[in-house]
């Protein structure tokens, strides 16, 4: 099963710390950022599945991280402010955050409001065409829900970007995607408009789930195009 990766965008160190040691310890990827340009920047190249943020930060207002990742992303949003204000806690919520925690706020306060947001999210995923079925062709299954992939019931382990990229394709399978089209839905438009990243990162997929990488039967090769996954057996 994928952890999953939550962003803590906060400048206070004593309290960045605080969210990481309780996250860490219960089994999410915990990355952080100290600074709205770092946040930014990580938003995009780590593909979090939850971001908590700080609202007041050095360089930039805790609303514009919201505005610009709600351009292109859907990922949970939870804002995290020593502000009381309720006008504060509506124009996040209105840019687009989907919580608020208030300073100081106990571990057991900070757990549920991100399982809340994360089982939220999946839900509307799923409203948005996200298969409530899992994925088979060729003896390769996803789940999408426990993010298992396994082909013949063997589990393969994917890199957190690997399986977007995997699952992003699976769930338009059977459709030719182009490279900017995955871009888009795995690392956001603010991604190099090179797709270099994208053919590595194909190439290790492909060898993990490829007998002869030359010659795939999962994810084919649209040249100059982009991907197209074997239709899933379910619905072809
Ligand atoms: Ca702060």
């Amino acid at each position: 099963m994928h952890k999953f990766t939550v962003l803590v965008v906060e400048d206070e160190k004593n309290i960045s710390d605080f969210i990481s040691k309780i996250l860490s310890a219960h089994n999410y990827r915990v990355s952080c950022a100290s600074t709205g340009a770092e946040a930014l920047s990580l938003s995009t190249s780590l593909c979090p599945d939850i971001i908590l943020l700080d609202m007041g930060l050095p360089d930039l207002d805790g609303m514009e991280i919201i505005q610009r990742v709600r351009t292109w992303s859907g990922c949970p949003i939870i804002v995290i402010s020593a502000r009381t204000q309720e006008d504060d806690k509506v124009r996040a919520l209105d840019a687009g955050a989907d919580d608020y925690l208030t300073k100081p706020f106990g571990t057991s306060e900070l757990l549920a409001r991100i399982r809340t947001s994360l089982r939220h999210s999946s839900k509307i995923s799923s409203n948005n065409g996200l298969p409530q079925q899992p994925y088979r062709a060729k003896g390769l299954e996803i789940d999408f829900f426990k993010r298992i992939i396994s082909i013949e019931g063997k589990a393969i382990h994917l890199t957190p970007i690997e399986y977007k990229i995997v699952a992003f394709l699976a769930q338009n399978s059977g459709k030719v995607m182009t490279y900017s089209a995955v871009m888009n839905n795995v690392w956001g438009p603010y991604a190099e408009s090179d797709n270099k990243i994208l053919r590595v990162n194909m190439a290790n997929i492909r060898r993990k789930l490829e007998k002869n990488p030359a010659q795939p039967v999962y994810i084919f090769t649209e040249v100059g195009v982009g991907y197209r996954m074997v239709d899933d057996e379910d619905n072809s």
